[in-house]
C-alpha cells in the first residue's frame, strides 16, 4: 500500500535556490516538500566560491542592466541573515570572510570607486590602507581596495539550511525511484517516489512543483513533456592551491574585467585551500590540468607581483555553471523563474540571487492550501541525502610541480 501526501509544493534540487525556496514556502506556509537526487549542492553550490555579490562585476563588465539592479540589495540581505537577524537564520554557517579585495596590477588606473557609486551599487570599493593589505598584495603597485561582499562556506550554509527542514527533504533514487503522472505538459498531477531503503511506495499529489536542479532542469523538465531548452551550461576549470598560503579573498580587476577570483577555505586538516577562478577557469576549458596549473602559475606570478609563494599542491575540477539561457549564450546577470501549467523551473544564476529567486518563485504560486498543515510526520523514516564533499576533499591526485613565476615577476 502506498502512502499518499498532499502537497502544496514539491521542489527538486537541493541546492542554494532549492533550500532557500523550502525555507521561503515553509515560513510563508506551504506545506513544501524538497527532493535530492544526489547531495545537497552537488553541482554548483559546492563547487562555488561564496561571494555574495552586490553588483561590481557586472558593473565593470557593462552588463548592470535594470533587470540586474536587484542584486544590489543582496549583500545586505545576507548579510542580516548571517547575523541571524532576518529569516532564514543562518547564523550557523561559517563566514570565510567580512569582506573581499579588489586590486589592480598597475598603478594607472583608479576608477574601481568610481564605477561602484556611478552605477548606484550599495556596496562599493573603498581604497584599503597599505597596513590593511593581505599579505600577497603588499607588493602590489595599483590600487587595493576593500569591498563589503562577504564571502560564505557553501558547506556550512547547506548545512545551516537543510538542518532547519530536517523533516522536509528526501534523498530520492533519479533513475528508478521518481515517477510523474503528468497527462499535459507541466501539469504534474502526481509525483510517485521509491524509498531508497525498504522499496516502499510513496504517492506525492502537489499542486505545484518548482524544478531547481541547476543543470538537472532540462532533464526534468523533458520528462514533464515541457518543449525546448530554457538552460544553458557554461563550462568551468578552476584551479585549487593547498598549502601554507595566506587568506586572500577577492579579484584581480583587469581594465573591465575581472582577471582573476581568488577566495580562501579551509580543507579537512585545516591547510590553506585557494580556489582560483575568473577569466582563467573560462580560458582552462581547453586544457588539460598540468597545463591549466603551470597557466594559473604564471598568472598568480603576474597578479601578485613582489610576493613569494610558499610551496603548495594543486589541483583543478571541471564545473557547469546552469543558468537560463540568454540570446548568444551571453552571460546572464539575473535570477530566473518561469511558470508553465503548474510547474516553475528556476535558476539564480548566482548563489547571492538565491533569496530574489525565492521571491520571485513565492508570487508564481497560489496561496496554501494543502491538507494537514505542515505535519510531515508520515515521513520521519524516509531517508534523507548527505551534504555535499568539496572537490578539493575528493581529489586522491595532487600536482606537486614547483610554483612557475613569469621571468618578469
Ligand atoms: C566554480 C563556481 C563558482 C561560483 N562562485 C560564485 C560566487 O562566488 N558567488 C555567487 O553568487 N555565485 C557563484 N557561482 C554560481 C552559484 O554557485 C550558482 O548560481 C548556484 O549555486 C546555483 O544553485 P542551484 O541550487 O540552482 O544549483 P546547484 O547548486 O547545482 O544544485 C542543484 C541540485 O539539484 C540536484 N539535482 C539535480 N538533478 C536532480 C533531479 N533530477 N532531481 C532532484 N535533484 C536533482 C543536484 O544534486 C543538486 O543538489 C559559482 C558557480 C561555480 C560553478
Amino acid at each position: 500500500m502506498s502512502t499518499v501526501v498532499a502537497l502544496d509544493v514539491v521542489i527538486l534540487g537541493g541546492g542554494a535556490a532549492g533550500l532557500w525556496l523550502l525555507d521561503e514556502l515553509h515560513r510563508d506556509g506551504h506545506r513544501a516538500l524538497l527532493l535530492e537526487a544526489s547531495a545537497l549542492g552537488s553541482g554548483q553550490t559546492i563547487a562555488s566560491q561564496g561571494i555574495i555579490h552586490g553588483g561590481l562585476k557586472y558593473t565593470l563588465s557593462g552588463l548592470l542592466t535594470s533587470s540586474a539592479r536587484a542584486i544590489r540589495d543582496m549583500p545586505l540581505v545576507w548579510r542580516r541573515c548571517l547575523a541571524g537577524e532576518r529569516s532564514p537564520d543562518l547564523a550557523a554557517a561559517h563566514l570565510r570572510a567580512e569582506y573581499c579585495v579588489l586590486w589592480q596590477t598597475t598603478s594607472l588606473s583608479s576608477r574601481i570607486g568610481m564605477l561602484g557609486a556611478r552605477a548606484g551599487l550599495r556596496v562599493t570599493p573603498r581604497p584599503l590602507l597599505d597596513e590593511g593589505r593581505p599579505e600577497p598584495l603588499r607588493d602590489c603597485p595599483g590600487v587595493v581596495a576593500r569591498l563589503d561582499e562577504q564571502v560564505i562556506d557553501p558547506e556550512s550554509f547547506l548545512t545551516a539550511l537543510s538542518d532547519r527542514h530536517h523533516g522536509r527533504v528526501l534523498r530520492i533514487d533519479l533513475a528508478s525511484g521518481l515517477e510523474f503522472d503528468c497527462p499535459r505538459p507541466g501539469e504534474v498531477e502526481r509525483i510517485r517516489l521509491i524509498n531508497p531503503d525498504t522499496g516502499d511506495p510513496l504517492d506525492l499529489v502537489p499542486r505545484h512543483v518548482v524544478l531547481t536542479a541547476g543543470a538537472g532542469n532540462d532533464p526534468l523538465r523533458h520528462r514533464l513533456g515541457l518543449e525546448g531548452t530554457r538552460m544553458q551550461l557554461r563550462p568551468l576549470h578552476m584551479v585549487a592551491a593547498r598549502g601554507p598560503l595566506p587568506a586572500l579573498n577577492g579579484h584581480c580587476v583587469d581594465g573591465m574585467h575581472t582577471r582573476a577570483t581568488i577566495t580562501s577555505a579551509r580543507d579537512y586538516a585545516n591547510r590553506t585551500i585557494w580556489q582560483i577562478g575568473g577569466q582563467i577557469a573560462e580560458e582552462g576549458v581547453t586544457m588539460d590540468p598540468d597545463r591549466l596549473v603551470r597557466r594559473a602559475q604564471r598568472e598568480l606570478g603576474e597578479i601578485l607581483p613582489g610576493w613569494k609563494p610558499p610551496a603548495v599542491e594543486w589541483m583543478t575540477y571541471s564545473v557547469d555553471r546552469a543558468e537560463p539561457a540568454t540570446r548568444g549564450g551571453r552571460r546572464p546577470t539575473d535570477a530566473a523563474a518561469q511558470r508553465e501549467g503548474r510547474t516553475i523551473t528556476a535558476w539564480p544564476t548566482k548563489l547571492a540571487l538565491a533569496p530574489l529567486l525565492a521571491e520571485r518563485v513565492g508570487r508564481l504560486l497560489s496561496a496554501p492550501a494543502a491538507p494537514g498543515g505542515d505535519d510531515l510526520a508520515m515521513l520521519a523514516d524516509w531517508p534523507r541525502p548527505a551534504i555535499a564533499t568539496p572537490p578539493w576533499e575528493e581529489c586522491r591526485t595532487w600536482i606537486t610541480s614547483s610554483w612557475e613565476r613569469p621571468a618578469s615577476a
